[in-house]
């Protein structure tokens, strides 16, 4: 079957809940066990202290641990991502850096992509610093030579953990290229004799439109708020990969309780029924868009996966890894905040909010906004322009979508 598919019932058996054709919430704290015997082989499981046998399940014991609905959720988001595994959290931001502690610690050495999110860069960059994390950026354009350049350095002296990286990345839209980076985790791993994670955040085009596990990529990151949701109403987020990374991961997360919530996973399965659809039409919206804002004469550049002004590096990274462009679109307009902020004032159908990969279409400026933490001499090289306009197309009529740009285009 497809993927589709299992998102109405796959991990759900109806005789659990008096026939309920959907999973109840399971809205309880801890789980009553049958005999004392089996709490106890529960916990030897949980704990790691011994496996599971062919024939066996892990049993539910306490929700901190596992839950019928973070269990269902995770089955859904394993099928999707095309994984073996999968943990859900409470937001985005959880999952990253729960990832991100359970396998880096004072003087390991992340190597890090630029631009991220603007909440993982601080992450990385205030409190993984302040641990003794040695933290190294690089771009796109970078080269693997560079980078094991640098690592030569004493600086960077210490054993590198993880490479961690977005693409396409916020705002720009910029790819990074998988086969270099998994050239250098193999070359890394081979010259230190190491095992270096390589981890990706698929907010952007995943798992519909790109499936970096199939690239050697070790995990990947997402918040589910976005497309998985794509509803503005959640705060939540999950990690795919093999068993063996998500259960180093989920350990950890049991002890750092920052697993989902029973409601919050409830939402968000039912939100997985419609993420091909919804995640289709963005798509086919977010073409014509483009398409619009091309042509239209108050417009600079925009940025979009694919497009002829992206350049044929960025392009033949795109054929290579994605299988579609997406719904996140970055416009410059003619002059800087002022007239930016005059379309987006004007706007009346597209809201002007922070957050993306919505049923709604949002926009917002990254330069004073998402991205105002960046030091302005990053921005600037990274394109991050004082007349970007970043745009999450949703699945609104898109003539409408289209009519409300022009109007709000006329201002300047
Ligand atoms: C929003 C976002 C995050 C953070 O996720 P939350 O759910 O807000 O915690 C991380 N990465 C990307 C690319 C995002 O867009």
């Amino acid at each position: 079957m497809h993927k589709e598919s299992h998102m109405m019932s796959y991990g759900y058996t109806p005789e659990w809940s008096e026939g309920s054709v959907k999973p109840p919430i399971f809205q309880t704290s801890t789980f009553v066990f049958k005999t004392a015997e089996e709490g106890k082989r529960f916990f030897e499981v949980a704990y790691g202290k011994s496996e599971l046998n062919a024939k066996e399940e892990i049993g539910l014991i306490y929700s901190r641990i596992n839950n019928p609905n973070m269990q269902i959720l995770e089955e859904r988001l394993a099928i999707l991502e095309g994984s073996e595994s999968a943990a859900a959290f409470e937001s985005g931001m959880s999952a990253i850096s729960t990832t991100m502690l359970s396998y880096l610690k004072p003087g390991d050495v992340l190597i890090y992509g630029n631009p991220v999110y603007g909440g993982t860069h601080h992450f990385i960059t205030h409190f993984l610093k302040d641990i003794g994390v040695k933290i190294l950026p690089f771009s796109s354009t970078t080269k693997n030579d560079e980078i094991l350049k640098q690592l030569k350095t004493k600086e960077f002296s210490g054993t590198v953990k993880m490479i961690y990286f977005e693409s396409p990345a916020n705002p720009t839209n910029t790819l990074f290229d998988l086969e270099e980076l998994h050239k250098l985790k193999s070359t890394l791993n081979s010259k230190l004799n190491n095992d270096v994670m390589l981890i990706m955040d698929n907010t952007y085009l995943g798992p519909i439109w790109q499936s970096p596990l199939k690239f050697g990529v070790d995990a990947v990151c997402y918040s589910a708020t976005k497309f998985l949701n794509g509803h503005s109403d959640v705060i939540a987020g999950c990690v795919m990969g093999s068993k063996s990374v998500i259960s180093q991961i989920k350990t950890l997360r049991t002890f750092l309780g920052s697993m989902i919530a029973p409601y919050t996973a409830w939402l968000l399965t039912r939100s997985l029924e419609t993420l091909h659809l919804r995640m289709s039409k963005q798509g086919e919206n977010a073409e014509k868009v483009v398409d619009f804002l091309i042509k239209h004469k108050s417009i600079k550049a925009v940025s979009f996966p694919g497009i002829e002004s992206m350049g044929t590096q960025q392009n033949e990274i795109f054929k290579r890894q994605c299988k579609g462009a997406g719904a996140m679109i970055s416009f410059d307009v003619y002059g800087g905040e002022k007239e930016a902020f005059r379309v987006l004032n004007k706007l009346k159908l597209i809201k002007l909010a922070v957050s993306l990969g919505s049923n709604e279409s949002l926009a917002q400026h990254p330069h004073s906004m998402t991205h105002a933490d960046v030091p302005d001499d990053i921005k600037e090289k990274l394109g991050i322009n004082k007349g970007l306009i970043r745009l999450s197309v949703g699945i609104e009529n898109v003539n409408d979508i289209i009519n409300d740009l022009n109007q709000a285009l006329k201002e300047i």
